[in-house]
């Protein structure tokens, strides 16, 4: 099938659908400056093992060197803007084309983009908590703490020591991935926009919905499975997508 075939295709699968659900990953949020942690040559997870560094052990055992290895990539995020792709999706919603969004990103670009229904299913990087008495803050008070030289950044009210909201590894699942696993049940369409299906639980999800499209620059496992498959950018696909169903952003 020719790109443009697919572009007609896609377009008129979510015209069609009754519960259209998208799935989003890392490359998603390329096109916004956030590397791809498993694009080969360019990946973060090339340079440092996030299994060893963002990990609810690493926090334990050495919460200084924590945060000295994660924090300067999580204050890229927050500053990251989101890209056609993240309108597009969010465009998709208010006009009742899209149900919600199902993201392994925790950067909030979704939500930054004006998603509403956004199941961030690896935690996001808006608050922090403390791991003693669980006092919630906005992350930026542990990027202030951390700036004026409090490494660990400790809960003010007990000086525990403050952790993100994000799912490290070793993490239990979030509540939100549960969320998700019911919300898509009965979806008739799932759009995976920027994610290889690589990391479980998340991955077994395409097999829930009736039908696939999957949008992402690399082949993935479920690639066989799905309705369209196309390897091209996020944003290319998105905004040529909105344009084949007549909507502008
Ligand atoms: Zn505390």
């Amino acid at each position: 099938m020719q790109y443009g075939e697919k572009i007609s295709l896609i377009a008129r699968l979510i015209k069609e659908s009754t519960k259209t659900i998208a799935l989003t990953g890392a490359g998603i949020s390329t096109e916004s400056g956030i590397p791809d942690y498993r694009s080969p040559g360019t990946g973060l997870w090339e340079k440092q093992d996030p299994a060893k560094t963002a990990s609810l052990t690493a926090l334990r055992r050495d919460p200084a060197g924590f945060y000295s290895t994660n924090l300067k990539r999580w204050t890229e995020f927050n500053n990251a803007k989101p890209n056609i792709a993240h309108y597009a999706l969010a465009h998709l919603e208010k006009n009742n084309l899209l149900l919600g969004i199902i993201t392994q990103n925790i950067d909030s670009l979704h939500v930054r983009a004006g998603s509403t229904r956004v199941w961030e299913v690896h935690g996001h990087l808006r608050t922090c908590h403390c791991t003693e008495c669980k006092e919630r803050y906005p992350f930026e008070e542990l990027t202030r703490l951390f700036i004026e030289g409090e490494n660990p950044p400790l809960c003010p009210l007990c000086s525990g020591v403050l952790r993100p909201d994000v799912v490290l590894f070793e993490d239990k699942m979030s509540e939100a991935f549960y969320q998700a696993s019911q919300a898509i049940s009965g979806c008739q369409l799932l759009l995976v926009v920027g994610s290889s299906l690589t990391v479980y639980p998340v991955a077994g999800l395409p097999g829930v919905a009736r039908q696939l499209v999957i949008i992402n620059q690399t082949q993935t496992q479920w690639d066989e499975e799905a309705t369209v498959v196309v390897n091209e950018s996020a944003g290319k696909v998105m905004r040529d997508v909105l344009a084949e169903l007549g909507e502008q952003i």
